[in-house]
Formats: structure tokens, C-alpha cells, sequence
């Protein structure tokens, strides 16, 4: 065993530190772009546990996140279920727009008026289904307890309820199992249900003392409003960091563009409730969206409006005069995005963060670092760089919150994800109707030029475990660098005592997986 010997200790004191790293002024001092991978951030001192890190950041003038995270307006990324998924973990999604006003609207709604605990949009039969569709759910899903309207479907006046104790002795011949469920079901009248207005607690306790596994909800009239399970009562977590609003409900965004009918899905949208608006364009810096900014802060003072996109502080400059509560920054950067490659235009992203996001400070416009973003460093990256918030499509898309059906192909589980300016998307044309506007072409342009492409990513799983990843390493990473909170973070960036450095080429490959033959990559 070694002998140590404890002696005086060094006077590091005595010696100035020499210089070592550089500021992100000197970064990106050299009129070079920068994209996150090029440079790397040097750690600091660790005196606090990474639990303790706090991620409260805004995403505008007014709106305050706990998790500085932001889901994209993507037809392949942002509807409802995301939106609620990221507002539970303490984000936001931001409701696409390549759809009927109508329709983004009810989704709106739907985060609005969603409620956790309650499902909204259970299995649901009519007294005519069979026995067999109960057996095909019970089969696909793994439970049982189907609730029976009169028209088979949410809305409808409620009947009844099949549960397993209704056709356990239905299941084996053919002939039982096209038994109507009128005959098997449980009726009305022996039902124990729960009027729509009750509390996650009161129905929780309803359940516990009926000992029934599903409680419907009904309104006045006796329709179905959702349903309560037991089984997902036992798993429901609580989410204490949810993004809500002063009634409690959930936060959500819209994308919307700057034409006129655009002030018409507007008026849809802010009777859905929601709560901040982004005004979705490739390039922002356009008198069309200086006047939308104008119209929405003159017309609806109570919304915020998220303005953009834009990549240098000329744009901002604008958008910020018109009145903007945010700032979208990002021209080119997407993972599906060839806006670059077609028009000769945009900013290697790190540089239009940092750039935007030293300037708008000034004005106390947060910034939302938007696309590029591959791995929680890289959001890490945009939040030392200034960015108030990361807004993120390839990285949610996959999860079985985002829209879209898993397809197969070679054995593996995919999912669709598409550039807004992809052909297909702009060339949309199904039940949830067309209306973007994002790359400004119209119904009347006699070619639309691409700048997106479309493809596919592999199945991610829920978000709901995804997000807690992105958010333990956040916190991590600002241990590492010596920061307590986002905005220590942004201070420390700022007074220049955050060091970065370039990363050579060779320094990249160093800096990833090397030198091995194989290797398995499981993140969480
Ligand atoms: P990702 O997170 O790298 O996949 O980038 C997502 C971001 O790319 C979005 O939030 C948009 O700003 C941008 N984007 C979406 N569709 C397109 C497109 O078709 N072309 C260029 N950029 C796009």
C-alpha cells in the first residue's frame, strides 16, 4: 500500500492562469460559420448534483418553461398527442398547419381541454359490434373494457360497457363470438359512471370504492366524454413540472402563415384557447410577417407570437421592431432540409443562434435554437450559445406520439417524417386538408421548387421516456460545464467565462465512437 504524504499544498495562486480556451465572441469572431459539431465547450468546476440543475427557461416574452424543449410544427411531428406528451414533460409542441383550419383547431382543443387521467379517446362500440371486436381489441391492445354508445363512437350517448367478465364464456366458438353486444353488455342502469367536470381524486376514489376497472365519464345529456381505467391510474405518473397555464390547462402553440385567410384559422385557434402563436416561414424577414406581428399584438394583445424564421441580426432586427414575443432561428439547418443546397441561403446553425441570440437580448426576446439538433450535446450546445429554448423534429419524430402509422421495412420499425417544403407535404391533399404557406408558393404556382426532402425514422418509443432522457442529460451537461440553471449557463457564456474551442476534422471522429469493431449504441 502507498505511503501518501500530506504536504503543503501548491500556491497555484502565485501564477496567473495562463489563457486557455476562448470566449464565444472569439469563437465566432473569425467570420467563419459554425455549425455544433465544429466546436466543443471546455468543463468547469462541479461544486452541486446534476439533479439540482435547474432548466427553467423562457420560450417567450412572457411564457416560462420549466424544460426548455419545443416540438416542431411538422404535419409528421406536432398534433395533439404530442403536444400533450410535451406539455406533461414540461415543454411545448407547436400544432402544425398543413391541415384545414378546423381541424388544427380541434387539436388545439384537444391539449386544452385534455385532462390527465381521463382518456379521451378510448375503443368505443355500438350495441350492433360483436363479440369478436371485443376479442380483436383485447388481442391488439391487451385490455378489456370497451365502452357502448349508440353510435359506436365518442360523443354518443352511452348504453352500456363489455368487459372480460361479460364474454369470458363467449370466447370459444364462432357462433358465440358474433353475439351482439347488446346482449352481453352491461346496461346503463347498472352502471356506475362519473359526470365530465370531475376531478382526477373523486374519480380515482369513485374507481377504488365501485372496485370497477373503467369509470365513464358523461356529460349532462349522458354522452361519453372519456373514460378512466384503473390499470392506467396505478401507472399514471404525476407531472409536476407541467407546462400549464393560470386555469391550470395545458400550454400549447400553433404555427400559422401570413396570408389573409390565415387571420381566419387565427380566430379558430385563439377560440381553441391557444397560447402562443408562431408564424411559420423559412425566411421571416418579409413585410408579409411584420404586419401579421402587428395585426395578432393590435387584434389579440393576450397571444404571444413567435416570429421568424431568421438566421442574422438584420432579420431580427425587424421582427423584433414589429413586436415580437420570440424569435425562431434557424435557415438550413433542418435534417430534412435543403433550403441551402436549392436557394444559396441560411447560416451554419451555431453561428445564427449565437448571432440572433446575443442581439435579441438586448430587446429581452428569447431565442428558440430550431432544427439541426441530433443529440442532447447539440441542445447543450444551443443553450450555451444563448438559445432560450431548442425546438426539435427528427429527434421527437419516430415516437409513438408523433402522427403517422409504424410501417415496416427490412424488419425495421419506422415511422414517417417529411420537410414541410418536401413536394409531398406541400402537395397535401387528404382528410385533414392543405392550407401551408411556409415557402411561399401558393394554389396558383405553376411549380413548386422543394426544399425539404422526405423519409423515415426508426421507432423511438414514447416520448414520455424519450423527454426525460434529453432532460437528465441537459442537466448533466451543465454539471460538467459548472452551470446551476440555463440562465447561469447564458451568463457564463456571456462574460466570456464559458470556454469553447474549435474542433479540428480529426477532433470530431476522436470525439465520437472509434477504433471498435461493433458496438451497440443504447442511450437510456
Ligand atoms: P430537425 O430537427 O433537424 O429535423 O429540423 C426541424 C426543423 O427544420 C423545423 O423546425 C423547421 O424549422 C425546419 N424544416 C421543416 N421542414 C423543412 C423543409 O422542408 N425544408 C427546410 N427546413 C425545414
Amino acid at each position: 500500500m502507498a505511503d501518501y504524504v500530506i504536504g503543503e499544498s501548491t500556491k497555484t495562486a502565485d501564477i496567473p492562469l495562463p489563457a486557455d480556451g476562448f470566449s464565444a465572441a472569439q469563437l465566432f469572431s473569425t467570420g467563419e460559420g459554425l455549425t455544433y459539431n465544429d466546436f466543443i465547450i471546455l468543463p468547469g468546476y462541479i461544486d452541486f448534483v446534476a439533479d439540482d440543475v435547474e432548466l427553467v427557461s423562457p420560450l417567450t416574452r412572457k411564457i416560462m418553461l420549466k424544460v426548455p424543449l419545443v416540438s416542431s410544427p411538422m404535419d409528421t411531428v406536432t398534433e395533439s398527442d404530442m403536444a400533450i406528451a410535451m406539455a406533461l414533460s414540461g415543454g411545448i409542441g407547436i400544432i402544425h398547419h398543413n391541415c384545414s383550419p378546423e381541424y388544427q383547431a380541434s387539436e388545439v382543443h384537444k391539449v386544452k381541454k385534455y385532462k390527465h387521467g381521463f382518456i379521451r379517446d378510448p375503443v368505443v362500440f355500438s350495441p350492433n359490434h360483436t363479440v369478436r371486436d371485443v376479442l380483436n381489441v383485447k388481442a391488439e391492445h391487451g385490455f378489456c373494457g370497451v365502452p357502448i354508445t349508440e353510435n359506436g363512437k365518442i360523443g354518443g350517448k352511452l348504453v352500456g360497457i363489455v368487459t372480460s367478465r361479460d364474454i369470458d364464456f363467449l370466447e370459444e366458438s364462432a357462433n358465440q363470438q358474433n353475439v351482439k353486444l347488446e346482449t352481453v353488455m352491461t346496461k346503463l342502469e347498472n352502471l356506475i359512471t362519473a359526470k365530465s367536470g370531475v376531478t382526477l381524486q373523486e374519480a380515482n376514489s369513485i374507481l377504488e370504492k365501485s372496485k370497477k376497472g373503467k369509470l365513464p365519464i358523461v356529460n349532462e345529456k349522458g354522452e361519453l366524454v372519456s373514460l378512466m381505467a384503473r390499470t392506467d391510474l396505478k401507472k399514471n405518473r404525476s407531472y409536476p413540472n407541467a407546462s400549464k397555464d393560470e386555469n391550470k390547462q395545458l400550454l400549447v402553440g400553433a404555427a400559422i402563415g401570413t396570408k389573409n385567410t390565415d387571420k381566419e384559422r387565427l380566430q379558430l385557434l385563439a377560440a381553441a384557447g391557444v397560447d402562443v402563436v408562431v408564424l411559420d416561414s423559412s425566411q421571416g424577414n418579409s413585410i408579409f410577417q411584420i404586419e401579421m406581428i402587428k395585426y395578432i399584438k393590435y387584434e389579440y394583445p393576450q397571444l404571444q407570437v413567435i416570429a421568424g424564421n431568421v438566421v442574422t441580426t438584420a432579420q431580427a432586427k425587424n421582427l423584433i421592431e414589429a413586436g415580437a414575443d420570440g424569435l425562431r432561428v434557424g435557415m438550413g439547418s433542418g435534417s430534412i432540409c435543403i433550403t441551402q443546397e436549392v436557394m444559396a441561403v441560411g447560416r451554419p446553425q451555431a453561428t445564427a443562434v449565437y448571432k440572433v441570440a446575443e442581439y435579441a437580448r438586448m430587446f429581452g426576446v428569447p431565442v428558440i435554437a430550431d432544427g439541426g439538433i441530433q443529440s442532447v450535446g447539440h441542445i447543450i450546445k444551443a443553450l450555451s450559445l444563448g438559445a432560450s429554448t431548442v425546438m426539435m423534429g427528427s429527434l421527437l419524430a419516430g415516437t409513438s406520439e408523433a402522427p403517422g402509422e409504424y410501417f415496416f421495412s427490412d424488419g425495421v420499425r419506422l415511422k414517417k417524417y417529411r420537410g414541410m417544403g418536401s413536394l409531398e407535404a406541400m402537395n397535401r391533399k387528404d382528410a385533414k386538408g392543405s392550407a401551408m404557406d411556409r415557402y411561399f408558393h401558393n394554389e396558383m404556382d405553376k411549380m413548386k421548387v422543394a426544399q425539404g426532402v422526405s423519409g423515415s425514422i426508426v421507432d423511438k418509443g414514447s416520448i414520455l421516456k424519450f423527454l426525460p432522457y434529453l432532460q437528465c442529460g441537459i442537466k448533466h451537461g451543465c454539471q460538467d460545464i459548472g452551470a446551476r440553471s440555463v440562465s447561469v449557463l447564458k451568463s457564463l457564456m456571456y462574460s466570456g467565462e464559458l470556454k469553447f474551442e474549435r474542433r479540428s476534422h480529426s477532433a470530431q471522429l476522436e470525439g465520437n465512437v472509434h477504433s471498435l469493431f461493433s458496438y451497440e449504441k443504447r442511450l437510456y
